[in-house]
């Protein structure tokens, strides 16, 4: 039997997986096994769960893996950033990385090859390929992250990563169904048992599917805003032609959850003379009243093209004075790993690059 047409173990949930078992005619109780040695020991060669025998083991392995994408390259910046560039089964590439800080470790993962939306100022919104990426793909960076910090078993002590957030390339809520079963996977208990209180989902604001992400999953919620104005989020986030900011805020408002102990993050990129006036502060902070949040203040990192300039640090600081005014602690978000693009919005730009070069 070749790869491509065992199951992968990564897309398939407790029930799932308890199905696949019994059609084989193996009792329920291997899928509990199998389920321990994927999901709590990262064991990804049958021949290591040594609590099935032999003839056991051999079936599994012609029907299931516990297979990652491929790590095509890995960079580690000097600030301790990781970022993987992974490789799919189809020859697609995501990026995933790693933000260690002191009181915990995060790791920002994809949920899209590119994105559909074209955000003006970020970089993945330019690039034309798109897909969703399946619940064994989102869930495989995970256990890849894992894997390559020594993560295991999950729930030890020390552990590197603590904290995940869906920041990387794409829009979590366009692909809401692997999305959500990818998050329960990794909240179950009898697996990684990351916490929902440490889990972020970023999206550009996609509100009928922000409603449900509250409700079924109870993730923390991060908005880019980037604008306060219809006229100029039209421009740079385009889906609020069809979302306004009225209606968003009212979404927000009533997020399931959201508490002055569970705030939303709303992310605001600085734009140099483009949104990063006093008086867009002053009605940043008035918008907002009211809603349990935090703010963000993102410095735009550019790509190779774009033809935004960031903001200088007399007017982040300028506008970061008027947010913590209103109260809102430390609203600045220090650049990570620019030394190997894996800030904010740059992700692919440097595969792409690579490529174009190799094909020079
Ligand atoms: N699609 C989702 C999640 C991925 S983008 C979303 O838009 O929320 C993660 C964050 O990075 C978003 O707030 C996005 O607006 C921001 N971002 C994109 N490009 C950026 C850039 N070049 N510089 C700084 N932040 C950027
Ligand atoms: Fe897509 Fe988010 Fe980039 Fe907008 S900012 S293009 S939604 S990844």
């Amino acid at each position: 039997m070749t790869d491509f047409e065992r199951t992968p173990l990564l897309g398939l949930s407790q029930i799932e997986l308890e199905e696949a078992i019994t059609a084989l005619q193996l009792p329920r109780f291997r899928a509990r096994q199998l389920w321990r040695w994927v999901w709590r020991h990262g064991v990804t060669e049958f021949s290591d769960m040594t609590d099935l025998g032999k003839p056991v083991q051999m079936l599994l392995a012609q029907h299931f893996h516990a297979d990652r994408p491929a790590v095509s390259r890995r960079q580690d910046s000097s600030d301790g950033t990781i970022k993987w560039l992974l490789r799919l089964h189809d020859g697609h590439e995501i990026e995933a990385v790693y933000i260690p800080d002191t009181d915990r470790g995060t790791l920002c993962i994809s949920s899209q090859v590119g994105c559909t939306l074209t955000c003006t100022f970020c970089h993945t919104g330019t690039q034309r390929l798109v897909r969703n990426l399946d619940v064994a793909e989102i869930c495989g960076q995970i256990l890849l992250a894992m894997d390559e910090l020594g993560d295991w078993p999950a729930g030890k002590p020390n552990r590197r990563l603590t904290n995940i957030v869906l920041m990387g390339m794409g829009e979590p809520l366009y692909n809401y169904d692997n999305v959500s079963a990818a998050l329960k996977m990794i909240m179950s208990g009898e697996g990684i048992a990351l916490s929902r209180r440490r889990i972020t989902l970023s999206t550009s604001g996609i509100l009928p599917e922000i409603t449900r992400c509250g409700e079924e999953l109870g993730v923390n919620l991060a908005i880019s805003l980037h604008a306060v104005r219809d006229e100029l989020r039209d421009v740079l986030v385009p889906i609020n032609r069809k979302y306004k900011l009225a209606s968003l805020l009212d979404t927000v408002r009533h997020y399931p959850g959201l508490s002055n102990a569970r705030r939303v993050t709303w992310e605001y990129v600085m734009l140099a003379g483009v949104n990063d006036s006093e008086a867009d502060a002053k009605a940043l902070v008035k918008m907002i009243a009211g809603i349990p949040s935090k703010i963000n203040l993102i410095p735009f990192n550019p790509w190779p093209g774009t033809d935004y300039v960031c903001s200088d640090d007399e007017t982040i600081e300028r506008f970061a004075k008027i947010v913590m005014k209103a109260g809102y602690a430390s609203p600045v978000r220090t650049p990570r790993g620019r030394d190997i693009l894996a800030a904010c919005g740059q992700l692919k730009s440097d595969s792409v690059r690579l490529r174009a070069s190799q094909m020079a």
